[in-house]
């Protein structure tokens, strides 16, 4: 009845709940507050009203919109906690209905469902499944709750076996409902209580001497008699309490749950579960090992053909591209997987474009952000708490779980859910027990184009649910059949979709859904899907790549097919647990088909047919732009016009990359930012400003918005100064560790001088920084960070602060915690975080002490209670709900939220966290700003954003949103010399930030005053901003969303995302609201803390005039953190240091709140005669703490075997000691650094992440003792000898109790425990002391071992050594060491492969400078300078230099034009990968062996090493590996597969002209090149001299490209020969490539002499004479002539070695300008192109023979003079001044008297070039820019007139042969996409993307 009218009555706007119409329970329900329970509820207090039983729930509501039918109790249960799991809980449960029948029921089952009522709590729904199934199922209350709420019964080998068998059993029956919870319950007869499996909720009970038993969330809310207490318990994790009212039983747990486990047959029943070897066997010998599914056979190839194998990366799989396969993916992701068993790690940060604005066709995966546990819930630590996590799984059609039989067990059991090709295809061809599997093509025809995606969808899901109801077992989505014909839909659409559609078809349950797909792969990946419903998930193309790689010596050849598929699947479980560990979720089973993730930028109508129910805020993408996408990806794979795909893509998602995704930090960016905050320069920082926008624009939710302005803006002097503006900054929390002491300081310093904040992260700081500091230099944090890690949170840290920052979360990786290894944890660190140099640092996930929204209040609480001055500031990260979980927060009191972005930096992180969870903070900042303002909660906090915030513009927006304050993380340490290398996680940040290296650090060169300029323009531009919006106080900004508005010049994807929801103004959802945040106070009510009391008392002892106090009382539950504020003032007057031991003696009497004793500093001692509760001496500063049971107790209560403290007790304590006489609940002695603590007894995870201290345990402990513990040690009385068993073994060593000192130290400590609390263990101990010992064990962690061991040798070298006895000195021998010895190549290279270090190689390797062949011998040839022999042999170590930056400069604007792909060829020569860095190189470089030779190496200038050491050696590999190339053969014709049949025409053939004719050909496009000179090459051939540039290396690539279909056509003048207007109309487009081929003459008197030349005359005359041409020389000979060459550039100094090697008399070069400087010039700063002096080659030859350099510097020609007769004699000439007028221009002034006159015969003007020729410009009627080189728009090659295009020096302006190359690449993709509509030809770096026309 109650279900019926429950689904009929309720209708919009009408609700209905029935509360209970039990006949044995009443259920009182209301949003009310405990006190008014009594007076809503008139019979609660009525004294005839009577009951045997009562159970009740009152709680902290975070939720902030409560309902009636939402409150606790529900109908029979409440429940303290969060089920996680909740979505896929609900949506099997539905899922089953369509299994289900029931004999009780019969027909009418139907008419119960849903069973889960609609707009339900989590409470609600877990309410509804078990009343479920104990009135249908079957089950009776208790086996319902364990069948829901089951013990992690997986991993526990000490489990009995008939309960697991049960637990096995009931998994197959229902997934957990996952989450941290204390669940109570009752029918009316059973009333009972049980724990989730993680022990994450605190529960206590007493038992009394009068049959009643209590049970609460803390001991002290039943007052009784001591004498009448028989027990004081807690629940266990996993465990339940029941009481039996008819039988008047208490149940224990083990007897309960085994009379369960024995109520049916579960261990017969769970025999017919099977497994996947059941299956193989049963098709023994019927596969071949090599069946045709094993093995691609489908479009692996473009076309069959391999003669151009090496030219495609990894094997050339097409599939790899359609899937969306990077480089990046198989070298950062998949790579390390598989060799590693690991996910690679990475750092800084996630800046890349979120999917929704990625113009580069992200998969569906990228859409999705995983959500994480934050405040609510707490995250588990997957590693240390493995014994939670369960990745095992029963698959398959499940039965009906109404009756409980065999049939449940009727499915496959995996113990993880990636299947490997061969379990695929045993699957697929199985008929085991009758099953049999069905596969889905999820592909359709390419021809039916974007819009064959939604009937496609239609067609799998209706083909899944046909299949389910014919019988088959198991449903393979397969998307094997992608390839040129067939477009695959994305597994993870299709998946969505047919899950959901099974569901709601009622048929989920009757089919596994296996995926075989090629397109996930990485943990990410596999996450979404199994978040959608996947059940196993074979990714076919990952293992195949794989094994190709194998083949192609990539991966070891030694590792089997099992191996790769052995480690990747380690790799994926360590993946997927640290993914559901980051939601609270421990069971696999749980997890599937939850869908715990958010979506950003995906519209309505894919989330409702494909993601239902998934959160989707901001719109975003159709199914016609998932369409076209694919369509695109399909075009890149496939297209007919091969082009440059056949290399796999890479455009830099992880790193940046030239051409690639958009970053925010792009090295314009980085470099304008590093320029303007050092120079303090505005115009500068307005570069910065805009390179900044741009990226954002690309990259950001905010970037898709813009301000309202004021037509006219309010003058700026009316807006607030930016001195006020500043002091809403704040850095990021950045530890000292993370990065250097030396950055951390520097922040501080700065933060301090402009009044802002900096934060000290988690690190924590050392006294000597909050000390007596100097204002100037201040380098006190005034944030101080408590996170989970708990480093040296001592109560002289805490009372030393502004603001206290609780971090619940990270934004780089929400849900994550952390490690700082041994080898970073210098002396330094160590102190600062009380811990032992070189033992590693764990911070958990924070899950310790911070269960709940109510242990989050409590911290809050602590913390003021610790420094009431101070602001309690709590860290969130944005994700769907964060406004509601803000609220709750600020309910719990917080001052301060800080809102962080998913992108958010951090020191390490696996790339998953990075890239995939959290969301942005616009997104976060703009909920939590309105569900503040909607619960009127504004006001009592202040709000902050953070995340990436890097310019005025960001915190306007942020302001506008709702922001009061803003972090900066990533900025500052850019402004202080970062470089994004992204190398954190290394220790090798070069610039001595992220980094502990002494020898890095000393690279530091950061200053505070650089970070304050930053500020401060940041701040000028926030006012501009302001100006321009008409508002003048900063505080009017904050929520004005009316003031922003989405862009209308957005790109087509950003145009789909609707920004209504972030842009709603909260002032309209509650008018009149304050919303100045933290104008008014939280109430904390410390005026009444007891403590006011005590520090009365004490204040003597304080003030110093008593030296001891003593203090009796009493206290209460509802006293928390007691002695905290005491302790504040004491560590406020003394410090670190506190008052002498036993200064403040204060005796207590009850049962003390939470935190008692929190954060006690030395010199006091606290002794409770009682209970206490949760949290016990959590960070104890020094104070000791005594706790022993009341007195007068039954004379049979023994302390050992009952309760005395909570959980979490002495978390992160740092000193002091502890004895509590009883035993302590679960995670005792959690995160210690220095405590002594003595206890009898402690639960599950005790001394987990100790780092120090002694603690010692009289008693048994609970599972998983010491995990992560890599410090301290710890005592254990093991009585029954069972401890080895429940002992996390990774890192300790277990010991006898032997060793004198460590004999002795327990004795004594046993002594004090005795003395201090009476215990009768500790005096049986002593009786028999040191025989007792041998029952002991001494858990010692290995690293702290070894640190010891360090300490003691190092402290053992600082003695002076004794006198050793003389020993006779052997023989040294010949051989000292193998690195000394080698000499032969072979061992030379096997030294190098032994030793050569890629990691530290930069600091290790100097860099090679001799690359020229000896001048002395040189310049007696003709032939190349270039010593290429020397240069090889040290290439690896050269290249073992380069970092492979996360930001390679080397590859940015101000490196290589072309974007050439330098650190990954440079580490693939590094691994001797010659082919493959081949492959890289041709993909932005047609002609390396050009640049190799030519090119003056701007890449090298930008180089990151070059900002403090030499950088790497660029050019010299690039020419190697050419050069190797065609040596060995690789470089053949490649004519194009297939011609376009249009024809275009090249005019010039430089290196512009013959890069432009390469690219159309591969296009396929017919080139003709015309050339007016007799050869091929331009200025390749007649110009640069054959020293430098070899004409055979230039003939020997026209005839490749000949070969290859190009045709050359010379002695062509074009314009004269023949008309540029006819190759207009014969071709379809005509490219000019003329070259700037105009000579600068110089004007002065005699110009017209004989002698006079342009240097271009001079060489070009030469080079043909050398080519064999016939030509007279002899008037351009410069042999026995005294030569002048004006003009001291490139050309200059060609014409400076001709001339010295045609036989020159003497050589001088006049050059106008100054002599540059040795170093970088102030305005000349890095990453800019050098301009410092240099020697080229014919200068150091020009010195060699003559003694003198050849540079004439401050040269200014006045005249030639004439020898009479007409012929030059010799040049008159001046020095001159250059100064800077009050403009800040140069200005050049003759230097009076300083005239000379040079003898000359022969002088060469090489003064540059004015731009191309004429007559052809002239002939076309092209339009000429104002240097008057041919016009074109700004980064575009098509000129005025219709189907001319022009490029290179004609188009730039004189340059250089890398700028030529680049140029003529691009004009070939502009002129390919007017020919054909769209081009697949890459962009600079290389990478291609779809051009399209116009
Ligand atoms: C002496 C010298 C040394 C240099 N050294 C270096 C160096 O070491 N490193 C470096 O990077 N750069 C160097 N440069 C610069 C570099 O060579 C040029 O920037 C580059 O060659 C420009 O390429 P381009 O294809 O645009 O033009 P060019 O190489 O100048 O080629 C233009 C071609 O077009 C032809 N042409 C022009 N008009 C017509 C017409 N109407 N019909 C038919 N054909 C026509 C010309 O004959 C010429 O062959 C040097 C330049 C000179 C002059
Ligand atoms: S082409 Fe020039 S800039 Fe580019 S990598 Fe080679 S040497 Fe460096
Ligand atoms: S060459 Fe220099 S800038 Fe480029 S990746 Fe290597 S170290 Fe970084």
């Amino acid at each position: 009845m109650k279900k019926q009218a429950t689904h009929r009555i309720p209708r919009p706007g009408c609700r209905f709940y029935v509360c209970s119409l039990s006949t044995t329970t009443i259920v009182y329900k209301g949003q009310l507050t405990s006190d008014q329970l009594w007076t809503y509820f008139g019979d609660l207090s009525n004294p005839e009203f009577e009951t045997f039983m009562a159970l009740v729930h009152t709680r902290f509501s975070t939720n902030t919109f409560p309902s009636w039918e939402r409150a606790h109790p529900l109908r029979l249960m409440a429940h303290n906690g969060e089920i996680n799991t909740l979505r896929g809980n609900v949506n099997l449960m539905k899922a089953r209905e369509g299994v289900m029948e029931s004999s009780l029921f019969g027909d009418d089952l139907s008419k119960l469902y849903p069973v889960v009522e609609p707009n339900l709590s989590d409470s609600g729904a877990v309410d509804c499944c078990l009343e479920f199934l104990v009135m249908a199922g079957g089950r009776s209350l208790p086996e319902a709750i364990m069948t829901m709420v089951p013990e992690a019964w997986q991993n526990d080998s000490l489990m009995n076996k008939e309960k697991r068998d049960f637990y096995r059993w009931a998994a197959c029956a229902m997934e957990p409902w996952d989450g941290p919870a204390l669940m109570t319950f009752t029918d009316g007869r059973y009333i009972g209580a049980i724990l989730d499996r993680n022990g994450l909720r605190p529960s206590r009970y007493y038992v009394t001497k009068d049959r009643v038993l209590v049970m609460a969330s803390e001991v002290g809310v039943y007052d009784t008699e001591p004498e009448n207490i028989l027990q004081k318990g807690r629940l266990k994790p996993g465990r339940m309490l029941l009481v039996d009212t008819l039988e008047k039983v208490v149940s224990r747990d083990e007897e309960l749950k085994l009379q369960i486990a024995r109520s049916r047959p579960h261990s017969e029943w769970i025999e017919e579960q099977f497994t996947l070897s059941d299956m193989y066997a049963a098709h023994e010998g019927e596969l071949t090992p090599e069946s045709p599914l094993s093995v691609s056979h489908v479009n692996g190839t473009v076309n069959g053909d391999d003669s151009g194998a090496m030219m495609r990366t990894f094997g050339g799989d097409r599939r790899l591209s359609i899937f969306g396969y990077t480089i990046e993916t198989l070298n950062m992701l998949l790579l390390p997987m598989v060799t590693t068993q690991k996910e690679a790690l990475g750092s800084m940060g996630n800046d890349a474009p979120l999917a929704c604005l990625s113009d580069f066709q992200p998969l569906l995966y990228d859409y999705f952000k995983q959500l994480f546990a934050q405040v609510t819930n707490p995250p588990i630590d997957p590693f240390r708490e493995r014994i939670v996590m369960s990745l095992a799984c029963p698959i398959g059609p499940e039965a009906n779980i109404l009756e409980p039989s065999a049939k449940q067990c009727h499915r496959i059991f995996l113990k993880n859910p990636i299947l490997s090709l061969q379990d695929l295809e045993v699957i697929k061809a199985t008929n085991y027990r009758g099953w049999r599997t069905h596969v889905i093509d999820i592909t359709y025809p390419v021809s039916e184009g974007s819009e064959g995606l939604i009937p496609a969808l239609d067609r799998i899901a209706s083909e899944a649910c046909q299949a389910a109801r014919d019988g088959y077992q198991l449903l393979v989505l397969s998307d094997r059949m992608a390839g040129p014909e067939r477009l695959p839909v994305s597994t993870l659409m299709a998946l969505g979709c047919t899950h959901h559609n099974l569901i709601e078809e009622r048929q989920r349950m009757k089919v596994g859904l296996i995926l075989e797909t090629g397109e996930a792969r990485e943990v990410h990946h596999m996450c979404v899907c199994l978040g959608y419903g996947a059940d196993a998930i074979c990714p076919y193309l990952v293992f195949e790549t794989m094994s190709t790689l194998r083949s192609e010596g990539v991966i070891n050849s030694s590792m089997s097919e099992a191996d790769i598929f052995k480690n990747y699947c380690a790799a994926m479980e360590r993946g997927l647990s640290k993914v559901m560990a980051k939601m609270g979720i421990s069971t696999l089973q749980s997890y599937k088909g939850a869908q715990i993730f958010e979506a950003v930028g995906i519209s309505e109508e894919v989330i409702n047919k494909c993601f239902k129910g998934t959160a989707s805020r901001i719109g975003g993408v159709t199914f016609e732009t998932i369409g076209t996408e694919l369509l695109e990806r399909h075009m890149l794979s496939y297209g007919e016009r091969e082009c440059d795909m056949l290399v796999l893509r890479n455009p830099g998602f992880y790193h940046w990359r030239s051409g690639g995704e958009k970053h925010i930090n792009d090295p314009v960016s980085i470099a304008n930012l590093q320029d303007a905050s050092r120079t303090n320069n505005k115009s500068q920082y307005d570069k910065f400003k805009e390179s900044s926008q741009e990226s954002t624009k690309a990259c950001a939710l905010r970037g898709q918005l813009e301000l309202v302005k004021l037509e006219k803006p309010i003058d700026i002097s009316e807006v607030e100064p930016a001195a006020e503006i500043v002091k809403r900054f704040a850095t990021g929390a950045m530890s000292f560790g993370s990065i250097s002491i030396e950055s951390h300081t520097t922040l501080a310093i700065a933060m301090n001088r402009v009044g802002a904040k900096s934060n000290t992260g988690e690190g924590g700081e050392n006294a000597s920084r909050y000390i007596n500091q100097d204002p100037e230099n201040n380098k006190r944090s005034a944030i101080k960070q408590v996170a989970s890690g708990r480093f040296g949170v001592t109560a002289s840290y805490l009372a030393n602060a502004d603001d206290l920052q609780i971090k619940m979360a990270q934004g780089a990786k929400p849900g994550e915690g952390g490690e700082l290894p041994g080898y970073k944890v210098s002396e330094d660190i160590a102190k600062t975080r009380h811990s032992v140099p070189g033992v590693g640092l764990i911070s958990p996930p924070p899950h310790h002490d911070i269960y709940s929204i109510e242990d989050l209040a409590e911290l809050i609480y602590d913390l003021k209670c610790a420094n009431p001055r101070a602001r309690i500031s709590v860290k969130l990260v944005s994700e769907v709900g964060v406004g509601v979980v803000a609220s709750g927060v600020a309910k719990g009191k917080a001052e301060h939220i800080t809102i962080s972005g998913h992108d958010g930096g951090t020191g390490a992180s696996s790339w998953t966290g990075i890239k995939s969870a959290g969301l942005p903070w616009e997104l976060g900042i703009s909920e939590t700003h309105q569900t503040l303002v909607l619960n009127n909660l504004r006001s009592r906090v202040v709000l902050q954003a953070d995340g990436q915030i890097r310019c005025g513009m960001d915190v306007v927006i942020a302001a506008l949103l709702g922001a009061d304050e803003f972090g900066f993380s990533t900025a500052p340490l850019i402004v202080m010399g970062c470089t994004m290398m992204r190398k954190c996680h290394l220790n090798t940040c070069p610039v001595g930030i992220a980094t502990q290296d002494p020898v890095l650090r000393k690279k530091f060169e950061g200053k505070p005053e650089h970070v304050v300029n930053y500020l401060f323009l940041l701040a000028e531009e926030v006012r501009e901003h302001m100006a321009s919006m008409g508002v003048r106080k900063f505080q009017e900004l904050i929520g004005r969303t009316d003031l922003l508005r989405k862009r209308d010049s957005c790109s087509d994807k950003a145009k789909l995302l609707d920004f209504s929801q972030v842009l709603k103004n909260a002032l309209h959802m509650r008018p009149g609201v304050n919303i100045v945040g933290g104008s008014i106070a939280q109430d904390f009510g410390l005026d009444n803390h007891l403590d006011q009391t005590i520090l009365a008392e004490a204040q003597p002892v304080l003030d110093g005039s008593l030296e001891t106090v003593t203090i009796n009382t009493t206290i209460h539950n509802e006293v928390r953190a007691f002695g905290s504020t005491l302790s504040y003032h004491i560590a406020l007057k003394y410090g670190e240091e506190g008052l002498p031991n036993n200064s403040i003696v204060i005796n207590l009497q009850g049962s003390a709140g939470q935190s008692f004793c929190a954060f006690l500093a030395r010199g006091v001692t606290v002794t409770l005669e009682g209970d206490s509760n949760d949290y016990v001496a959590k960070g104890l500063s020094g104070g000791e703490v005594v706790i022993y049971p009341q007195k007068n107790l039954p004379e049979d209560y023994k302390s050992e075997d009952n309760i005395i403290v909570g959980n979490v007790c002495l978390y992160g304590a740092t000193e002091g000691s502890a004895f509590f006489r009883g035993v302590a609940a679960e995670r005792f002695c959690v995160r210690n650094s220095g405590a002594t603590a003595v206890v009898e007894g402690v639960g599950d995870h005790g001394c987990e992440y100790m780092t120090g201290g002694r603690v010692l345990i009289l008693g048994p402990t609970g599972r998983n003792f010491a995990a992560g513990m890599s410090g301290g040690i710890a005592y254990i009385l093991d009585k029954s000898g069972d401890f080895k068993n429940k002992c996390n073994p990774q890192m300790v060593e277990l010991l006898p109790l032997e060793k004198e000192d460590d004999l002795e130290f327990v004795e004594n400590l046993l002594r004090q425990f005795h003395d201090k609390t009476g215990s009768q263990v500790a005096a049986n101990l002593l009786t028999d002391w040191p025989a007792q010992a041998s029952q002991f064990t001494k858990v010692f962690p290995y690293e702290y071992q070894r640190a010891l061991n360090q300490l003691a040798e190092a402290e053992a070298a600082a003695q002076p050594a004794p006198e050793k006895p003389r020993v006779e000195a052997k023989p040294e021998p010949s051989v000292r060491d193998i690195e000394d010895s080698v000499t032969d190549a072979t061992m030379e290279k096997k030294r190098l492969e032994k030793i050569l270090d890629k990691t530290r190689g930069f600091i290790k390797y100097k860099r090679e400078t001799a690359m020229y062949r000896s001048a002395e011998k040189r310049v007696k040839d003709w032939d190349e300078i270039y010593n290429m022999d020397s240069v090889r042999r040290g290439l690896r170590v050269q290249a073992a230099r380069c970092m492979e930056c996360g930001v390679p400069f080397c590859q940015s604007s101000h490196g290589c034009p072309l974007g050439n792909i330098i650190p990954k060829w440079n580490d693939l020569i590094f691994n001797n990968n010659w082919k493959e860095a081949l492959n890289q190189l041709l993909q932005t470089n047609n002609f390396p062996e050009f640049t190799g030779r030519v090119c003056p190496a701007p890449c090298e200038g930008a180089c990151v090493l070059g900002i403090n050491e030499m950088p790497v050696t660029i050019k010299n590999i690039e020419c190697s590996i050419i050069d190797h190339a065609f040596e060995q053969g690789w470089i053949k014709p490649e004519p194009p597969l297939t011609r376009s049949g249009k024809k275009v025409a090249v005019v010039g053939s430089g290196p512009a002209g013959m890069a432009a004719a390469h690219q159309l050909n591969k296009a396929g496009h017919l080139v003709t090149v015309f050339e007016r000179n007799d050869r091929i090459g331009g200025l390749l051939q007649y110009g640069i001299p054959t020293m430098k540039l070899s004409k055979e290396v230039v003939q020997r690539r026209v005839d490749l490209m000949r070969e290859e279909g190009i045709t050359f056509k010379t002695n062509v003048n074009v314009g004269k020969d023949i008309s540029a207007k006819d190759l207009q109309e014969e071709f379809d487009a005509v490219l000019l490539c003329l070259g700037a081929t105009w000579p600068r003459d110089l004007p002065i008197p005699n110009r017209q002499l004989e002698g006079i030349h342009f240097a271009m005359a001079f060489l070009e005359t030469w080079q043909k004479k050398q080519m064999g041409n016939k030509i007279d020389h002899t008037s351009l000979t410069a042999k026995d002539k005294d030569v002048i060459v004006i003009g001291g550039g490139d050309t200059g100094c060609d014409c400076i070695g001709t001339s010295l090697r045609q036989g020159a008399k003497s050589i001088t070069t006049f050059e106008i300008l100054p002599q540059p400087p040795p170093s970088r010039g102030r305005d000349n700063p890095w990453p800019t192109y050098p301009r410092v002096f240099k020697v080229d080659y014919g200068h150091e030859e020009v010195k060699l023979k003559f003694g003198r350099d050849p540079r004439e510097y401050n040269t200014l020609t006045k005249e030639f003079l004439d020898d009479g007769n007409g012929k030059v004699s010799g040049v008159r000439s001046v020095k001159v001044e250059w100064t800077k007028d009050e403009s800040g221009r140069w200005k050049m002034q003759e230097v009076e008297g300083s005239e000379k006159v040079y003898k000359a015969d022969l002088v060469l003007l090489a003064m540059g070039f004015l731009g191309p020729e004429r007559y052809i410009i002239n002939e076309l009627e092209l339009e000429q820019d104002p240097r008057s080189n041919i016009c074109t728009p700004p980064g575009k090659y098509a000129t005025t007139v219709d189907k001319v295009f022009a490029a290179g020096d004609c188009r730039r302006g004189q340059s250089l042969v890398v700028w030529a190359i680049n140029e003529g690449r691009q004009a070939a993709r502009e002129v390919d996409a007017y020919l054909m509509g769209t081009s697949t030809l890459p962009v600079s770096g290389g990478v291609v993307q779809i051009t399209q026309k116009g």
